[in-house]
C-alpha cells in the first residue's frame, strides 16, 4: 500500500530515519507480539509508543513481519537520500 492509501484507511505515521511505520488501532487485535517483539520500538507506556529509530530498519520490519492483523504497517525510504 502506498502511504496515501494508509493514511486514508485510518492508519497514523510513525516517522523514522530509515522507514516509516504505520499503525491503525481500528485494526489491532491486541496479540502483543509487537511490544514482545522489541519494547525499545514498541512502547505503549510512552507517547509515542512507535518510535521506529530504537532499532534497525531490519528489526522494525521483522517485528512488523509478526504482527498477525495487518495493523502494523511500513514503508522503507530506499532511494531518498536524506542523508
Ligand atoms: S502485533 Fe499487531 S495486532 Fe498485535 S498488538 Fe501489535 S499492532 Fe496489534
Amino acid at each position: 500500500m502506498t502511504e496515501a492509501e494508509l493514511l486514508e484507511k485510518g492508519y497514523r505515521k510513525y516517522l523514522g530515519k530509515d522507514i516509516d511505520v504505520y499503525f491503525n488501532t481500528q485494526i489491532c487485535e491486541h496479540s502483543g507480539n509487537c511490544v514482545q517483539g522489541n519494547g525499545e520500538i514498541f512502547n505503549l507506556d510512552r507517547k509515542p509508543w512507535i518510535l521506529p529509530d530504537n532499532a534497525s530498519k531490519e528489526e522494525v520490519m521483522r517485528v512488523i513481519d509478526t504482527c498477525p492483523s495487518g495493523a502494523l504497517q511500513y514503508i522503507q525510504k530506499e532511494g531518498q537520500k536524506n542523508d
